[in-house]
């Protein structure tokens, strides 16, 4: 399908996010009109049918998985396509549905909650495809989000400074070779995929937990608890998180507030030991 030079124009004032699914719709909507061409007017009919504007009208569930009033899983936008998304996003939340459903954490809070449930009574989960975490993991009972550690790659660097521009912290400088400020660094892989000749690689990737975040009248930002390098590690994992909220719960504690108290370097140490015996 080609484009007019002004529809291309057009199309790059949508949201980053939504950008690979509202060129799909006008697509779409210029080939039902008959045309082999997207014209300004394709993509006005498409967002007038479609709201493109608007990510939260988008549905972000897959089939078969979705909150309910005890649990709430919250996915980001590359479940639909998001460029920036690391890992495959609809794979992360089986993983996490799978986890909720071994622990049999929907039949427990059924059980537990007899009256009106209360937005602090839900089991809260994220996955956000990369650091910029649009499904808000950090407020979350667990929080997944994708990562990818750039590595270097010295003597093939051809000076062109695509890394330093893809860098949204700026910590990427070049001279001969590239160098990355790795103190800093979000691990969100820009700066890999912008650059043409593979002097910065994939190094280590794969879902980062974080833990215990909540709003209400003491808010607290999840922790980091650990990077899982593989689904199976990060199913065991959340297993072993949701085997613990169950545990408080049943004591009257809420998750986050357990989290705080025992300190997250505690239940680091005990998932570690857990999964070095496996
Ligand atoms: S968190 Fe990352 S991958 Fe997910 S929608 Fe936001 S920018 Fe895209
Ligand atoms: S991974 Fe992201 S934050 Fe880190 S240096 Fe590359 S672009 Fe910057
Ligand atoms: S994008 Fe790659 S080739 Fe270009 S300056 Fe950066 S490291 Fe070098």
């Amino acid at each position: 399908m080609n484009w007019t030079k002004e529809a291309e124009e057009r199309m790059k004032g949508a949201p980053f996010f939504i950008r690979g699914i509202a060129k799909k719709k006008a697509e779409e909507m210029a080939k039902s009109r008959g045309k082999n061409i997207v014209e300004i007017e394709d993509i006005e009919l498409a967002k007038k049918s479609n709201d493109l504007a608007d990510i939260s009208k988008i549905d972000l569930s897959i089939e078969g998985i979705e909150s309910t009033k005890f649990k709430e899983i919250k996915p980001c936008g590359g479940l639909k396509g998001c460029p920036l998304t690391l890992f495959n996003d609809e794979q992360v939340v089986l993983t996490l549905d799978k986890a909720i459903r071994k622990e049999e954490l929907q039949k427990f809070l059924e059980t537990q909650i007899t009256g009106p449930v209360l937005y602090h009574h839900k089991f809260k989960a994220a996955v956000s495809g990369c650091s910029n975490n649009c499904s808000q993991p950090q407020i979350k009972d667990i929080g997944i989000t994708g990562y990818i550690r750039p590595k270097i790659n010295k003597g093939s660097c051809i000076g062109c400074r695509q890394c330093v521009k893809a860098c949204p912290e700026h910590l990427v400088a070049v001279d001969s070779d590239p160098s990355i400020n790795y103190k800093e660094c979000l691990d969100c892989g820009r700066c890999l995929r912008a650059c043409p000749t593979d002097s910065i690689v994939e190094g280590e990737k794969g879902y980062r937990v974080i833990i215990g975040g909540r709003l209400g009248r003491r808010p607290h930002l999840a922790e980091y608890l650990l990077d899982a390098e593989s689904l199976e590690v990060l199913e065991i994992v959340l297993c072993k998180l949701i085997n613990l909220y169950k545990g408080w719960y049943l004591e009257g504690k809420r998750f986050s507030s357990q989290i705080e108290e025992l300190g997250v370097e505690k239940l680091r140490a005990l998932i570690m030991l857990e999964l070095k015996g496996l």
